[in-house]
């Protein structure tokens, strides 16, 4: 049971800071969900089922990785997956303040949960969806820093809405 793990997020899309995680955080537990959060009060890029499909696109060629939407509250979705680690990753002392808010909530309301933070590896700290998507939307070049199923995605939803 201890060997689950889940690792949350909105990944709108996925990034190679998020790859990285999931990446390492799948050599140290037998099994990794890469929780997709369907909270429909965030405005997001990419519909739940686009984020999904580019998460699995991405992650394929790691066998213990499975891919899930969830739109309940994480800690009953943990409950539900029969798992007790929550994987987080850090870039910031701001993530870290913001992170240890959620890890606390998370915490007063399941105790048996632990929260397990990853350090970013260095060439990922400034890496994140959505700066990824303001520059790309302002014509930077964003190749390198996703894996190529969301670059593709990316880049064929900027094309539509200029040529709309
Ligand atoms: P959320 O909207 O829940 O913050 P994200 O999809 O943006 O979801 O991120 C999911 C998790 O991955 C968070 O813990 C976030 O801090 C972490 N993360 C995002 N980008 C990176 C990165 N470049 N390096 C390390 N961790 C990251």
């Amino acid at each position: 049971m201890r060997k689950k793990a889940i690792y949350p997020g909105t990944f709108d899309p996925i990034t190679n800071g998020h790859l990285d995680i999931v990446t390492r955080a799948a050599r140290i537990f037998e099994q990794i969900i890469l929780a997709i959060s369907a909270n429909p009060r965030k405005k997001t890029m990419f519909s739940v089922i686009e984020r999904e499909r580019l998460a699995q696109e991405t992650v394929k060629h790691l066998p213990n990785i499975s891919v899930i939407k969830y739109s309940n509250l994480l800690v009953n979705f943990a409950k539900e997956q029969k798992a007790r680690i929550l994987i987080r990753g850090l870039r910031t002392t701001s993530d870290l303040e913001y992170e240890r808010q959620i890890a606390s909530m998370n915490h007063y309301l399941s105790p048996d949960l632990e929260s397990v933070f990853f350090m970013t590896t260095t060439q990922y700290t400034y890496l994140s969806s959505s700066l990824i998507k303001e520059v790309a939307q302002h014509g930077g070049d964003v190749q390198k820093l996703l894996p190529m199923p969301a670059y593709q995605a990316l880049k064929l939803r900027l094309d539509m809405t200029i040529n709309c």
